[in-house]
C-alpha cells in the first residue's frame, strides 16, 4: 500500500519514492506519493517524476485503481526498483486547495444558515461546482451565501488536520456533510477542522488558513430538477 504523504502535509512538493509496480508501461506505483488521485469531487494532481540518471517522466494523471494510487506518465521506462525523485505541479494542486477548502467554507455556511446539504461537487483549477437539495431555485439566496462564505474566510480560521476513531466519528452526522473521498471502512478518520467554523470527515487537500482562499465569487446556478441545483463560483 503507497503511503499517501499529502494526507499528513499538504504542502509537500517534493519528495523521494521508489517504483513498487509499473503496468502496461505507463501505469507506476510509488512507495510513497504526494500525488493526489482524483477522488471526492476533486481533480488529480500532475508533477514529474526523475530517475537517478535524470530521466523524466511526466505524470499526467494520477488516479485509484483497486484500492492503489496509480500515476500515469507519459513515456515508457520507469522500472520496479527505480529510486526516483517527485515534484507537484504546485501551482495546480495549490488552487485546487483552495477551490477545495473554499468549498468547505460555501457548504457549511449553506448547511450552518439555510439547512441545505451539498450533494456532489466538483473541484477544478477553473471554477467550483456544488450541487445543493435545494427545492426552489434562489439564486439570491445562494449569493447570500457566498457573501457570508467571504466574511469567514476573512476571519483568516486555521484549518488543522488530524485523526479520531471511527466509532466517534459516526456518533457525528455532520462530519459528512461534503463527502471526499475517505473510507467508512478504516479504523481512523481524518478530521479536517475548520477552527471555530465547521468539521469534516475528510482526505483530501486544503490550506492552512483561510486567508489563503483570496475570494469567492457567484458565476452562476443552473436548476438541474426537484432538490437539485447546481451553483458555479470560482476563486480569485
Ligand atoms: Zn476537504
Amino acid at each position: 500500500m503507497t503511503e499517501a504523504l499529502y494526507m499528513n502535509d499538504s504542502y509537500l512538493k517534493q519528495w523521494n519514492a521508489e517504483v513498487k509496480s509499473v503496468s502496461n508501461d505507463k501505469f507506476i506505483v510509488l512507495d510513497k506519493t504526494a500525488f493526489f488521485p482524483k477522488g471526492g469531487g476533486v481533480e488529480w494532481d500532475t508533477g514529474i517524476i526523475k530517475t537517478d540518471d535524470e530521466k523524466i517522466f511526466n505524470v499526467v494523471y494520477t488516479g485509484k485503481f483497486s484500492g492503489e494510487i496509480s500515476h500515469e506518465v507519459d513515456n515508457k521506462g520507469l522500472e520496479i526498483g527505480n529510486k526516483v525523485k517527485c515534484n507537484l505541479n504546485w501551482n495546480r494542486r495549490y488552487l485546487l486547495m483552495r477551490y477545495h477548502t473554499a468549498a468547505h467554507i460555501l457548504s457549511g455556511v449553506l448547511f450552518n444558515e439555510y439547512g441545505l446539504k451539498v450533494t456532489g461537487n466538483q473541484l477544478t483549477t477553473e471554477k467550483g461546482r456544488i450541487d445543493l437539495n435545494m427545492n426552489v431555485m434562489d439564486v439570491e439566496l445562494i449569493k447570500k451565501a457566498i457573501e457570508q462564505s467571504n466574511k469567514i474566510i476573512k476571519k483568516n480560521l486555521p484549518v488543522e488536520i488530524y485523526s479520531i476513531s471511527r466509532l466517534n466519528a459516526e456518533k457525528d452526522p455532520n462530519l459528512f456533510k461534503l463527502a471526499a473521498g475517505f473510507k467508512h471502512k478504516i479504523d481512523n478518520i481524518r478530521i479536517v477542522d475548520i477552527k471555530g467554523f465547521d468539521k469534516q470527515a475528510d482526505g483530501g487537500c486544503h490550506v492552512k488558513n483561510l486567508n489563503e482562499i483570496g475570494k469567492i465569487n457567484f458565476v452562476n446556478a443552473v436548476n438541474k430538477g426537484k432538490n437539485f441545483k447546481r451553483v458555479y463560483f470560482q476563486i480569485e
